[in-house]
């Protein structure tokens, strides 16, 4: 059965021939062998919060369908194994209920776990990495319609291709993360200058569990978070502040200023000024996957790229510059985080301490300014987010991973015909 389906920003959508339903791997397999005979293509889709074409699947698609349970929890040895079309928000519930958590999360809790894993998803810490760190072991049918499971010593080198794979190494099925005992996070959120925030950054990512902030372009001001492990009761915001903050003011109130923005571009700096102006002090504690992910109801269309963390400073210093010289009128905040290094080979975060900055236009304004900031974090050898919006393809994206003739051998290797390609795939790894 086909069916047309758009990702969440609509910056894409796809046409399929076929609409696959996922139930098992079995199922999965017999599908792939029968495409490959064919000469046709597969692809899964996840919740299709990716803003790039990655997920596109104009041939046969796979839906998560029902492969979104769990299959094992082991609490004693801190190990989950879930199907690949798991949510976030299921996850982190099972986990909770047997007294786990996930190590660290990114600002939402929608994705599916395997879609969330194929892009190199990530969120802000001082020793926790990206969702790629937390898997042990990968169930994954490959294009053979052999269904295999890798980790890190039986097949290191397909574990590292396919932990952020974009889909291009085979269908994954099942995951197994290493998780922890379940914790809560002291919340502390506070206005300050820009200056002051790039003056303290290293310090305080040196000192709290995860750090970032968020800077209102136009301004100095920026609203900055600190998250620190506690095992303290649980203190939330009251449910009226908490609708207050994130439903309303987060949400409703910031989607109607950027609405007025897009109406009236001259305005933004003056509605970022008032923005900034109403930032305020939050102290609260709550579970940590409560913490770490909030609603975000304001369509938006993104661009993030990975820098060397010596680097994240000195590149948003340009930046700021260049939003000041060119005049653009940019009514959303932009984001700064910071993880460790990672192992897998075609993370953004891969084999270096990594700052991101993240960038965002307000649904239907004008986003070519990316290409702009692009062109800047390019020379710090930035490194796009494969699921946000970049202009990157191979030819200029192998320079900046250290493994990428290894990455293409395993693409060799397990998917010699291209069975799981889609133009996106055929951009940014080749042919
Ligand atoms: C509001 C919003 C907030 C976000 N916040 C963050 C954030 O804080 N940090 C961050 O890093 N990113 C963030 N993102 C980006 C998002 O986490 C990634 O784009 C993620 O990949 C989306 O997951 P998904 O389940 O929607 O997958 P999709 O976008 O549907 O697919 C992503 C990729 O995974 C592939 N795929 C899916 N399932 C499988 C499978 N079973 N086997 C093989 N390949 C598969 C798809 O083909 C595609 O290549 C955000 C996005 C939005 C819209």
């Amino acid at each position: 059965m086909a069916r047309d389906w758009h990702n969440w920003a609509r910056t894409a959508s796809a046409s399929p021939t076929d609409v696959i339903a996922a139930t098992d791997p079995r199922q999965i397999s017999e599908v792939i062998v029968r495409a490959a005979q064919a000469g046709r293509t597969v692809r899964m889709v996840g919740s299709g919060h990716s803003f790039t074409t990655t997920a596109v699947a104009n041939d046969i698609m796979i839906t998560p369908g029902s492969l979104t349970g769990v299959r094992s929890v082991d609490a004693a040895a801190g190990r989950i194994t879930v199907e690949a079309g798991i949510d976030l928000t299921t996850l982190c519930e099972v986990l909770d209920a047997n007294g786990l958590a996930l190590t660290n999360m990114g600002d939402v809790r929608v994705q599916t776990m395997a879609g969330a894993l194929q892009t190199g998803t990530h969120g802000s810490g001082r020793a926790s990495g990206t969702f790629a760190e937390m898997v042990t072991e990968l169930e994954i049918v490959l294009a053979d319609g052999s269904i295999v499971t890798v980790n890190a010593q039986n097949d290191p080198d397909l574990f590292n291709s396919a932990r952020v794979g974009l889909g291009a190494f085979g269908i994954v099925t099942a995951i197994t993360l290493a998780v922890e005992p379940k914790f809560r996070l002291h919340a502390h959120e506070f206005p300050a200058t820009i200056e002051e925030v790039q003056q303290n950054f290293d310090a305080w990512t040196a000192s709290h569990d995860h750090v970032e902030f968020y800077w209102f372009p136009h301004t100095d001001k920026c609203l900055v978070k600190h998250n620190d492990r506690t095992y303290d009761e649980a203190a939330p915001p009251g449910k009226f502040a908490n609708w207050w903050e994130e439903r309303f003011i987060a949400n409703t109130v910031f989607g109607a200023m950027c609405r007025l923005g897009r109406a009236a571009p001259g305005y933004i700096p003056l509605l970022n000024k008032t923005a900034g102006r109403v930032l305020s002090d939050r102290d609260y504690i709550d579970d940590s996957w409560l913490v770490f992910t909030s609603p975000r109801n304001v369509k938006f269309k993104e661009m993030e790229y990975s820098l060397p963390r010596g680097s994240l400073m000195p590149a948003l210093t340009r930046v700021r510059k260049l939003i000041a010289d060119r005049h653009w009128r940019i009514s959303f905040p932009v984001e700064v985080r910071s993880v460790p290094g990672d192992s897998a080979w075609l993370s953004p975060a891969t084999e270096r301490d990594t700052g991101y900055l993240a960038f965002h236009a307000f649904d239907r304004t004008d986003d070519e300014w990316f290409v702009d900031v692009e062109n800047v974090l390019r020379e710090y050898n930035g490194r796009p987010h494969w699921g946000k919006m970049h202009t990157r393809s191979h030819a200029d994206l192998a320079a900046a991973y250290p493994r990428w003739d290894d990455v293409l051998a395993v693409r060799d290797r397990v998917d010699p015909h291209r069975v799981f390609a889609n133009d996106y795939t055929r951009t940014v790894l080749g042919e």
